[in-house]
């Protein structure tokens, strides 16, 4: 389904590179291949070994930067950011690397994640007197490093990551060094690579394979490498507690070529899809997905259940940017101008409509009646993931429970509103066996914390905001 039409956001995404010539150039290119994961604002630094340089802006990243930009962007090392923007925390300030100037160290930070405790350090900030100057949780990060000044860097940054709480994929760029480090439940992707004699890191493994890299690993849960002229080393900054990954990143967030945890998404989404069939079969003529996301569970769907696939509904590629228009009546004219379905595919015939999820339902109400004016006969409506009924304190804008369809009505209830013919979810265990299944299942946990409210981590309601992220 597509995000900016359904009311379920993306995070965020981060990229580094260490030892390479077009540092700039290439985060440039390794940022496009992440622009999926937030479309707000975008932003690269550089070192160059004495200062860093930096250039960011609102929108997306070919709008931010120009050739003319590069020139100035020197250096062998690059931190890059893209960002979504929730209520509150848009605004050029906001928009990643911030970066910190002093005379002994500058720094910049980027992140993708919450902090579930972000309200209480902020607070305990301002009363010690630090003045903040963002919204963004990235920034208290860097004053919890900067209060340890006596400290080398390496351990001021140890000992800022062991105040915060919550789902982190952080990388630091400093003149000398590139720092990155991983929340120690690994709720947030973060994997390393090489492009020739340099190093890279990225938040999803699709930016590796844009840029020419080579995939060497994930980086672990409660693990800070530390990369620089000599190589990577590697320190362990927290007891490394079982693994969840959020289940969206693969449901949902995640491109379809990008792997997570040695999985492919698009593979996954399949397995899904499969799962799907074999717990909600339907007598059908012919299986569609929602693009993009819900195209590879809707070929895994029909694969399971041999209904032939086809491209009942298709995505206009080419129309404005109508996603940052938050108001609830420019989301459902986006519907209309973002999906079409294909009469000549659909007329006549019992459809089987795949999608990756439900938030509020409207958005499924209009596809579904996109299909029955375009002559289906009948819409059986297929989610390739449990119901959403909890929202998410990690990075994700699920909406607030009051939004989410799931939470406050049955399927039954949620079939009629949306005027399907039938609905089904695929069950936890369902999506569990198509992400995790396997010897590896404890080390490569997942977070499912939207579908049964089991929160991986304290989440402090009464003081987070879901939707506040960087
Ligand atoms: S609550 Fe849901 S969206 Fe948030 S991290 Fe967990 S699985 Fe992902």
């Amino acid at each position: 389904m597509l995000a900016e039409i359904k009311g379920l956001n993306e995070e965020c995404g981060v990229f580094g590179i260490w030892g390479h010539e077009k540092a700039a150039e290439v985060a440039y290119y390794g940022l496009h291949a992440l622009q999926h994961r937030g479309q707000e604002g975008a932003g690269i630094v550089t070192s160059d070994g004495e200062s860093l340089h930096l250039h960011k802006g609102n929108g997306l990243i070919n709008e931010v930067f120009q050739q003319d930009e590069f020139s100035r962007l020197r250096g062998n090392a690059a931190l890059g950011h893209v960002r979504y923007a929730t209520q509150g925390g848009g605004g050029y300030e906001n928009v990643q690397p911030l970066v910190f100037r002093s005379q002994k160290e500058s720094m910049a930070l980027a992140h993708n994640g919450n902090l579930v405790n972000a309200y209480a350090l902020k607070h305990q900030l301002e009363a010690q007197g630090s003045i903040l100057q963002t919204t963004s949780d990235t920034e208290v990060l860097a004053h919890l490093i900067k209060r340890s000044g006596h400290l080398r860097m390496e351990e001021a940054i140890i000992q800022a990551l062991s105040m915060i709480k919550g789902a982190y994929a952080f990388s630091i760029l400093t003149e000398n060094k590139l720092y990155v480090a991983l929340d120690p439940r690994g709720l947030r992707p973060l994997s390393l690579g090489i492009l020739g004699g340099a190093y890279v890191v990225s938040s999803e493994t699709c930016a590796f394979d844009v840029i020419g890299a080579s995939y060497l690993r994930e980086i672990k849960p409660g693990e800070l490498l530390i990369i620089d002229d000599h190589g990577v080393s590697s320190r362990t900054f927290a007891s490394p507690l079982n693994r969840t990954l959020c289940s969206m990143e693969y449901v949902y967030f995640s491109r379809p070529d990008s792997d997570l945890n040695g999985k492919n998404v698009h593979a996954s989404r399949k397995t899904m899809g499969k799962e799907l069939a074999k717990e909600a079969p339907v007598e059908a003529d012919v299986v569609t997905g929602v693009p993009d996301s819900s195209i590879s569970a809707a070929i895994g769907y029909s694969e399971a259940s041999g209904i032939p696939y086809e491209l009942g509904l298709i995505k206009n590629r080419y129309v404005g940017r109508t996603f940052i228009q938050p108001s609830q009546e420019l989301r459902e004219q986006g519907v209309k101008m973002k999906l079409s379905a294909v009469r000549g595919i659909v007329d006549g015939k019992r459809v089987v409509m795949v999608d990756d999820s439900i938030v509020r339902g409207t958005t499924s109400k209009r596809i579904v009646r996109m299909l029955k004016e375009a002559g289906a006969t009948e819409v059986h409506v297929r989610i390739a993931s449990p119901p959403i009924e909890n929202p998410c304190y990690y990075g994700i804008d699920t909406s607030t429970k009051g939004e989410l369809i799931a939470s406050s009505h049955s399927v039954e209830e949620i079939r009629e509103l949306i005027g399907a013919d039938s609905l089904s979810y695929l069950t936890t265990e369902g999506l569990e066996n198509a992400i995790v299944a396997g010897e590896n299942s404890a080390e490569y946990g997942i977070c499912n914390a939207c579908f049964t409210g089991n929160y991986p981590t304290e989440i402090y309601p009464e003081t987070a905001l879901p939707a506040t992220k960087a």
